[in-house]
């Protein structure tokens, strides 16, 4: 239960984050949000004032527009995360990952989403600060920047994640 996260759409129904069950059941009671899909679990407080389903989706009453703007910022932990724990060349798992530039560094490579992604030790020392294609290497995944429904994504499987406004 104490773990338990809530999708908050905005006024329009588009995703907007995910917060924890208490603050979704605040927002509620504070008639800010609406709940739109409800779990099968039941709350009661204390006082025995509020009795309520736990929530599973609840939608803001008011439109809001600064949280639009609530994007990833990069990371090599979201990096690693959205690459699925695996070398991007070769595809192991389980192993400790390094954060490999696509387009080396010092080709002016940026150090972003786009153009980066997990690699093993091996895979990296392999492909040095050439383009995969120099090196002979093929990437298994098209790197991308992820989206607030990745994030949301993320963390309903409970991934370690940071949100942050750009
Ligand atoms: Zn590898």
């Amino acid at each position: 239960m104490e773990g338990t996260t809530v999708i908050v759409l905005n006024a329009d129904f588009s995703p907007l984050n995910v917060v924890k069950y208490r603050r979704a059941i605040n927002l509620v009671l504070n008639k800010k949000a609406v709940v739109v899909e409800a779990t099968k679990k039941m709350i009661v407080s204390a006082e025995r004032t509020v009795k309520m389903l736990v929530p599973k989706v609840i939608r803001l009453v008011e439109y809001v527009n600064f949280l639009r703007k609530t994007v990833p910022v990069y990371s090599k932990k979201l990096v690693v995360i959205r690459d699925k724990f695996r070398c991007a060349y070769c595809g192991t798992k389980d192993v400790t990952l390094t954060i490999d530039h696509v387009v080396p560094k010092s080709r002016g490579g940026k150090t972003n989403f786009q153009n980066c992604v997990a690699a093993c030790y091996e895979c990296n020392n392999k492909k040095r600060d050439r383009e995969p294609h120099e090196a002979g290497m093929k990437l298994l995944v098209k790197p991308y920047k992820p989206s607030v429904y990745d994030f949301i994504r993320w963390k309903m499987q409970n991934i370690a994640w940071s949100l942050t406004t750009e």
